[in-house]
């Protein structure tokens, strides 16, 4: 007899996929534009990875990244917008003046900001679910807090995917994991009735960003190699969406030499192997621009993950599915 569907472990994936638009508050484009420039790469690798080792995963897409240029971008924005507060850079204000004065850098300059093409990729993948993460990438909490403005903007994001890609994205990543009850509802309100909510433990709980202080990073950065909380491993509910909570960012390495590189791995086989036994929701979540740099080394780290979760699925214990899919067994 099958486990009940809740105990069923279930192993997941979602991805951020955001260029420039997801670093542009608080990173100046030059200090980040060549991990930028190795998304080009690092998408169609992780595809090809993720389709040799049979692994579904969630790639949760800005919707700006989804126009052809600046002029495009702002014209598919929502009328109604979310602003970010004082203080925090403003994607529209940006996408203006690059329109008004365009810098120069041609082709590449674009592709540090807009990628259709690699959507269309993850698209034509089997196995692959695009989900949305926000149409212009703004934290709910670092914006004055207006659901209104949320549902818009999240529209704008399903509006642009359908008609560029001719998908219609179901499941959400809030940007900079920030949200409330009144955006979790907000959400289901405009058709995302599944979300990636966060591990449980205290320092992970959303936050404005000038609410991340170091103890917080801190105490992240210990409980990517030793055991500091417990996280959430079930997929539950809160406020009407089915919440399929994030277990783990999958760090990339900080250079050759990493030296918590090796312990963090073995930390999230460990975890792995646990919710095999019990049964649940194990989930990494990256960026594609992690991987921009050291590409091979961040590959061969991922493909070690996968290849636990191979032996597990052979054996009978796990299944890799998307958040989507996930979202069913609470449904
Ligand atoms: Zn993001």
């Amino acid at each position: 007899m099958l486990p009940e569907p809740s105990l069923r472990a279930r192993f997941v994936i979602s991805l951020d996929f955001e260029l420039y638009w997801g670093v542009l508050d608080g990173t100046e484009l030059r200090d980040y534009a060549d991990h930028l420039d190795g998304v080009r790469d690092a998408v169609p690798a992780l595809l090809e990875t993720f389709a040799s080792h049979r692994i579904d995963a969630t790639w949760a897409t800005v919707g700006m990244l989804l126009a052809e240029d600046f002029d495009e971008a702002l014209e598919a924005a929502p009328s109604y917008r979310m602003l970010p507060k004082s203080g925090h850079r403003c994607p529209y204000r940006y996408a203006s003046l690059e329109r008004v004065m365009p810098r120069a850098g041609g082709i590449t300059h674009r592709r540090r900001h807009f990628a259709r093409d690699l959507a269309r990729h993850i698209v034509s993948t089997p196995g692959q679910e695009l989900a949305c993460h926000g149409y212009a990438h703004i934290g709910y909490l670092d914006a004055r807090p207006d659901p209104d403005a949320l549902r818009a903007d999240l529209l704008a994001m399903r509006a642009i995917a359908s008609r560029t890609l001719g998908v219609s994205p179901t499941s959400l990543v809030f940007p900079r994991n920030q949200f409330d009850d009144a955006a979790i509802a907000a959400s289901v309100d405009a058709g995302f009735p599944v979300h990636r909510g966060t591990s449980g433990k205290s320092f992970e709980a959303p936050a404005a960003k000038e609410d991340e202080r170091g103890t917080r990073r801190l105490l992240r950065g210990l409980d990517a190699i030793a055991d500091v909380a417990a996280g959430t491993r079930t997929v539950g509910r809160r406020a009407g969406s089915i919440d399929v909570p994030g277990s783990r960012f999958f760090r990339p390495l900080r250079g050759v030499l990493d030296p918590f590189g090796e312990l963090e791995l073995r930390r999230i086989e460990r975890e792995l192997r646990a919710v095999s036994e019990t049964g649940g929701v194990y989930h990494l979540w990256f960026h594609p621009h992690n991987f921009g740099r050291n590409l091979r080394p961040n590959l061969a780290r991922l493909e070690r993950i996968l290849q636990v979760a191979g032996e597990l699925r052979e054996a009978g214990r796990m299944t890799s599915v998307t958040m989507r899919d996930a979202a069913k067994d609470a449904a």
